[in-house]
């Protein structure tokens, strides 16, 4: 087979740090704790396969990231490579389209190149974004024969045993639903690894990552974290630069009011009237989910983005069909809460793909369709709906979805009803002060601590 030449982009570069600047390494990443424990087997594995203590063979060969952007995928991969010490080749199915003139060719030119680059800077890691770009080879699309070609040819280089040993392939996408399952298959990809948007824990951590030696002129960072739920690591990033902006122009150093600053002009789009319907629809989750005790702990802020502001993880053995109603009942309070307090829903709850209807009605779907958690509790397993949505048009499972979703709507506007003094209350409070954290909010229900049990929760 003829040598084929390394392309400018598929030149390693995680070498290639800025002076001064430490290069990231994965113990600095916080909030990506599934990505960081693999990183750190695949670091020691790394290390024993270079002392010639394993085979080749006994080290994962690469994994995908997936999540929202700016959560750090791409930071994953470089702090990665530093941290296990060997270079890193970023590439992009964009980039590899950018190549020569943007034929079918010399795209899989470019492809092959990605790999001949790794293979003469061999042990190195091979960083793919956008990897979902190349839809599965099952699309009927009108493109299906390019895309299969491109696919193949990856497979093909995945596949090479002997041309594939030193060389570790990380992918990275949005939606890993588009996938082709074969990338995925132990040799190849492997396996999948979420980096979510960061928890509440988490984001205390990014921003002193960020604000660096000027943490310390922070009076209160958790109040500042409790703020940013929802905002990605990017977000984080940016907000601390624009305070940074700030903090020059008035002639001072950073501080607390620079990032308080920041925050609060997010919101300047907002009208009153919207910000109080967004107070009411979020005091609305946080106070069902408070009483249906679904979360261990639940802060909530007023924000123009959508929040995380509870932990609704549906998934394991803790996990009954009370937990199912509950976590629906608590997704669809914010709507139940702007209907009884304010008079009539908006459209906040729903739009997106992480809206809270669209969460809802995913929750509800894998309920009846993977768990045998429905109300006729039917024990065919249909797959799971992110990869199976066309089962929403199968009317025996779409009507005992839509029986779960009014349970559930029954009982938010019940909880609602009931207490509708301490949702107007907490409403009035985050206006104020634009964020709550969990204990305020248990000390405003006059609830005191208690254990969260997630199997009867
Ligand atoms: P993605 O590849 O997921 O879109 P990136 O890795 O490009 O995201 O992240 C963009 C920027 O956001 C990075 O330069 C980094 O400054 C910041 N960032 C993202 N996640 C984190 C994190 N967990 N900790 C610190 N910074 C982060």
């Amino acid at each position: 087979m003829a040598q084929r030449k390394p392309t400018p982009q598929n030149q390693p570069t995680a070498k290639a740090s800025s002076p001064g600047a430490r290069a990231v390494r994965l113990e600095d990443l916080a909030g990506m704790d599934s990505a960081r424990d693999w990183g750190e087997a695949l670091q020691l594995d790394i290390s024993d396969y270079r002392a010639g203590e394993i085979r080749w063979d006994d080290v994962d060969s690469g994994c995908v990231v997936y999540g929202p952007p700016g959560t750090g995928k791409t930071t994953f991969a470089r702090a990665l490579a530093t941290s296990c010490g060997v270079p890193l080749i970023a590439t992009s199915y964009a980039a590899w389209q950018r190549s020569g003139e943007g034929h079918l060719g010399n795209l899989m030119q470019a492809i092959h190149g990605t790999f001949e680059a790794a293979r003469q800077n061999r042990p190195c890691i091979v960083f793919i974004d956008e990897i979902d770009t190349m839809p599965s080879r099952n699309t009927k699309s009108r493109h299906a024969d390019w895309f299969n070609s491109i696919n193949n040819a990856l497979l093909e280089e995945l596949d090479g045993t002997d041309a594939r040993e030193g060389i570790i392939v990380i992918g990275a996408c949005n939606d890993p639903g588009n996938l082709d399952a074969a990338l995925l298959r132990p040799g190849r990809l492997g396996r999948l690894i979420e980096i979510p948007l960061p928890s509440l824990e988490a984001l205390p951590a990014i921003l002193r990552f960020h604000l660096r030696d000027d943490v310390s002129a922070i009076d209160d960072l958790d109040a500042i974290a409790v703020q940013c739920v929802g905002r990605s690591g990017a977000d984080i990033a940016q907000l601390v630069r624009d305070a940074r902006r700030l903090a020059r122009k008035s002639r001072s150093p950073l501080g607390h009011p620079h990032l308080l600053e920041v925050l609060a002009e997010n919101l300047k789009d907002l009208s009153t009237a919207e910000l109080s319907r967004i107070a009411v629809h979020e005091a609305g989750h946080a106070v069902t989910g408070l009483r249906l005790k679904v979360s261990e702990q639940i802060n909530i802020c007023l924000s123009d983005r959508p929040q995380t502001c509870l932990d609704l993880r549906i998934a394991g053995a803790g996990v009954t069909a009370q937990r199912v109603q509950n976590v629906l009942a608590t997704l669809l309070a914010g709507r139940a809460a702007e209907e009884i307090i304010l008079g009539a829903a908006s459209a906040g709850a729903g739009g997106r793909a992480n809206s809270d209807l669209a969460k809802a009605t995913e929750v509800a779907f894998n309920a009846v369709m993977a768990q045998g958690l429905g109300p006729e509790q039917s024990l065919v397993w249909y797959g799971m709906y992110d990869s199976q949505p066309q089962i929403a048009l199968f009317r025996p499972v779409a009507e005992e979805v839509e029986q779960l979703l009014d349970q559930a709507y029954v009982q938010a506007k019940s909880i609602i009803t009931s207490d509708q003094d301490l949702i107007r209350l907490t409403a009035r409070a985050l206006l104020r002060r634009r964020a709550i954290p969990h204990n305020d909010l248990l000390m405003m229900a006059g609830m005191v601590p208690t254990t969260f049990d997630s199997k009867n929760a």
